[in-house]
């Protein structure tokens, strides 16, 4: 198999990786960041592989009815079209028995034909139980005795597999939050080879923290994976949970995925500047940095603004920053190319809900998760308001998107809050609801819509990762001060902020600054000053566009986290053995 013979760098384990519109092998932004990461990997000729689960029944397909109400169905798939099945078995002993799992690879090809490996973990195989053989099909499925099993697959299992494999002496394993942290316990395991990990030392586990590195992406305690010390001893045994307890994971009788990634890891960041503030007053006895986040700009760009970019900047792919440049771009080209996106938009609005939008009215796309610090119905408080400026000011119309959790009541709650005020809005703003929301949904409104909207109740959103999409596109953000747009707000210049910067404020200040600002800035200059529109959405790309990309990011994780304390090794003579065991 010469695909694996080249030596990896870093392997990258996350609990959901969207690899490609049509496939659900993620639920939301958490996967879309871990496929972004590792679509920049490939362009960057980096040599990392990415290690999830298969997910067989994927996360779930959205039926909303006429009311807003959610119901759920399996998004079944065939993974044998798109992905290779691998020879190599590993094992893993969980509730005592010896269990084998198999993995599926699947191959990014970068801009420069670098090739990136995920393996994505599958237990159903004949010689396992039947329980086990479901482990690896409901991605946040089950219950917290099936998702400790998931976890121990993925992190324990998911290092079998990578030596399985041949990749045997990797410089970092990198988790995107905690689900994989289990990994560390396997490396442990290995470096203490032959004795119990329950007798590790203060150094065998400062050699494990050596490699690894750790992403937090929760600002609430409550968002932290946790598990009882019961299920964890049934799970994973004796020994395995006194090598846990003797590392202070098992404080207070619960396992806490973050906390055994914070214990493990040399390098720690939260996703945006504030998140690495808000974390450092969560776990103060870390040392936590900030990598912000960022998005693929060639997933998320659309053909047109892709065209657009070839013809003025064709660096772009292979180089980010070129973005930066789209300065230069004639306003009247970046307005036609969005004048097409929109135009893809609506089309695919109308094909998927009958509802015609009118082209020539401002769209404000608003699409997330729908759980409650997101706050969808934030924009329909005052629908007296909406109406008053939708008549008196100028016309818009909404489109919404988002899935809830299964078990997430507020969410759904908030999911027909959102249908009653469209319906009560009928006849003054047209506005729809797109079900299904998913990475092709994603695409088109976050480069077809004109605004794009996002009302989080501060300090929840650590970073979110759409309205860096809709920058690539050219759409201004309208969104409250929170998590990337700290960074990537420059009033009246790449969108508006919705409330001031002081926290606290009251959602009624927020609300206030939200129809205000719509009222008096954004629709007239949308309407009167079409020009000052365009020059918004340009340096929304320049500013914007050039930073917040997952190219960055990764350079930033390159060089102050996989390479810290590791300055002798130059990253060229990584990248350039992938180089060259990729060209041979
Ligand atoms: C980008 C994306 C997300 C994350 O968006 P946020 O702004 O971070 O909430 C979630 N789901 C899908 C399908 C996406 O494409």
């Amino acid at each position: 198999m010469t695909m694996n013979s080249h030596p990896l760098g870093a392997a990258y384990f996350s609990m959901e990786i969207a690899l490609e519109a049509g496939l659900p092998t993620f639920a939301g932004g958490l996967g879309i960041l871990a496929g972004d990461t590792l679509r920049s990997a490939a362009d960057m000729g980096l040599p990392m592989a990415g290690v999830t689960l298969l997910h067989r029944k994927g996360y779930f397909e959205q039926h909303l009815d006429a009311h807003g109400n959610q119901s759920e169905t399996p998004s079944v798939w065939t993974p044998e079209q798109v992905l290779q099945p691998l020879e190599a078995r590993s094992f893993l002993v969980l509730e005592g028995q010896k269990i084998s799992i198999r993995a599926w690879q699947y191959t990014i090809r970068g801009c420069s034909g670098h090739s990136v490996p995920v393996y994505l973990l599958d237990t159903a195989l004949p010689e396992n139980p039947s329980f086990i053989q479901t482990i690896t099909d409901q991605l946040y499925g089950g219950d917290e005795h099936y998702r400790l099993c998931q976890e121990a697959v993925l992190g324990i299992g998911g290092i079998a597999m990578l030596r399985q494999l041949g990749h045997h002496h990797l410089m970092t394993y990198h988790m995107n939050e905690g689900h994989p942290a289990l990994l560390t316990l396997a490396l442990l395991e290995e470096h203490v080879a032959g004795r119990s990990p329950a007798e590790a030392s203060a150094q065998d586990l400062a050699f494990v923290r050596k490699k690894c590195v750790f992403t937090t992406h929760t600002p609430v305690p409550a968002g932290h994976d946790q598990f009882s010390s019961d299920v964890v001893r049934r799970v994973l045994g004796n020994d395995r949970t006194t090598a846990l307890e003797r590392a202070g994971c098992l404080g207070g009788k619960v396992l806490n995925m973050t906390d055994l990634g914070l214990r493990c890891s040399h390098y720690i960041n939260g996703v945006a500047m504030q998140h690495g503030e808000v974390s450092r007053g969560m776990f103060p006895e870390y040392s936590i940095r900030a990598i912000t986040n960022g998005v693929h700009a060639g997933t998320w760009a659309s053909p047109p603004f892709q065209e657009l970019y070839d013809r003025h900047i064709p660096e772009w792919r292979r180089d980010n920053l070129y973005f930066r440049y789209a300065i230069g771009i004639p306003l009247k080209e970046i307005q036609d190319a969005h004048a097409q996106t929109k135009s893809a938009l609506i089309g695919e609005v109308a094909r998927a809900t009958g509802v015609q939008l009118d082209a020539n009215v401002l769209t404000v796309g608003f699409a997330r998760r729908a759980t409650a610090y997101k706050r969808a119905d934030l924009l329909f408080s005052d629908l007296e308001r909406l109406r008053s400026i939708a008549r008196n000011v100028g016309p818009f119309q909404i489109i919404y998107g988002g899935k809830a959790h299964p078990q997430d009541e507020q969410g759904k709650e908030q999911i027909r809050h959102v249908f009653a005020a469209m319906a009560a809005l009928k006849n003054a703003v047209r506005s729809v609801y797109v079900e299904n929301y998913d990475m092709r949904w994603a695409s088109l409104l976050t480069s077809g819509s004109d605004l794009w909207l996002n009302t989080p109740e501060r300090p929840h959103e650590a970073s979110g990762t759409s309205g860096m999409k809709a920058a690539l596109n050219g759409v201004p953000s309208f969104s409250v001060p929170d998590g990337w747009w700290l960074e990537g707000h420059v009033e009246g210049a790449t969108g508006w902020d919705i409330g001031r910067e002081e926290i606290p404020e009251t959602s009624a200040d927020e609300i206030a600054s939200l129809y205000h600002k719509l009222e008096k800035i954004i629709v007239p200059m949308f309407y009167g000053r079409p020009a000052a529109y365009a020059e918004v959405m340009r340096l929304a790309i320049a500013l914007n566009g050039s930073f917040f990309n997952t190219q960055r990011m990764l350079s930033q994780y390159i060089s102050d986290a996989y390479f810290e304390g590791k300055k002798a090794m130059p990253v060229e003579h990584v990248v350039n053995e992938s180089r060259r065991s990729g060209a041979a």
